[in-house]
């Protein structure tokens, strides 16, 4: 027999190819069946898979909540958020919680770590009286967002801490504000992942100014509507005027039907 015989032969002859295609088509089963059942039963374990299925959808909702800045109050209606930024300041943070007091209101206070690390009774006294914390970094750097990430996040997540410590409890820090009002993504990205809201506002004060007391007033007076969010200051300087203003602006938002709240 010539070799083509005999391969022609072996080919006719052995119906075994229906057998080894089985064989083949019953390996390839087993390993899907396999490979199945470590997807499913490893939950938890590290496999290929969750990787891309969670970093898709971890980066749109990093996104989502980093995208917005808070302009606005908690509740709709005739409602204000007050925030005071800068301090704690042990003159006037006192007099303005005393303001706040008196004419049943609450207010948001954006503190910067080197001073609540120099009075962190003032922490204390803060949330004591109903008030809500904002981290604004520790040292209130202008010029936070042409720093590298490793430096953001420790202004960031250093004030949070000097706030926890101060307090001498786990407290909330439901708000980051940049400070100076200037943002950038990526200091939008920390303060999400240190689970805190970019709170910006929607009315400035201008008490940074320091126009006087009359001006301070009639620039909230000019300005105010419900659901905003008011830029004032406790510290970074003499906040006199401010506390002044507050005794005139507090009752006049309160004869105006305003009701204060939080932002959003
Ligand atoms: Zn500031």
């Amino acid at each position: 027999m010539s070799g083509l015989e005999v391969e022609l032969r072996y080919r006719v002859l052995r119906p075994p190819y229906l057998y080894r295609w089985a064989v083949l088509l019953s390996v390839v089963v087993l390993a899907i069946a396999a490979m199945v059942s470590v997807f499913t039963s490893a939950e938890g374990t590290p496999t290929p898979a969750p990787p891309p299925a969670t970093a898709p959808a971890a980066a749109p909702a990093t996104a989502a909540a980093s995208a917005d800045l808070v302009r606005g109050t908690a509740r709709t209606g005739k409602f204000v958020a007050l925030t005071f930024d800068d301090g704690p300041d042990p003159v006037y943070t006192p007099q303005i919680l005393d303001a706040l007091t008196r004419a049943g209101a609450v207010a948001t206070f954006c503190m910067i770590g080197a001073n609540v690390t120099r009075h962190p009774e003032l922490v204390r006294a803060v949330l004591a009286r109903g008030m809500r914390l904002c981290d604004h970094t520790v040292s209130h750097d202008e010029d936070l967002g042409k720093r590298t990430e490793q430096r953001v996040t420790a202004e960031i997540a250093g004030c949070w801490s000097d706030l926890q410590v101060a307090a001498g409890a786990d407290v909330p820090v439901p708000y980051f504000r940049a400070p100076g009002g200037s943002w950038t993504d990526l200091i939008r990205d920390v303060a999400a992942r240190q689970g805190m809201k970019a709170l910006s506002w929607s009315v400035d004060s201008r008490d940074w100014t320091l126009p006087g007391a009359a001006q301070i007033v009639t620039t909230v007076q000019r300005t105010v509507q419900p659901g905003a969010v008011v830029l004032l200051h406790d510290g970074g300087g003499k906040r006199a005027q401010t506390v002044e203003a507050l005794d005139q602006l507090l009752p006049w938002l309160v004869a105006q039907g305003y009701q204060f709240d939080f932002p959003a």
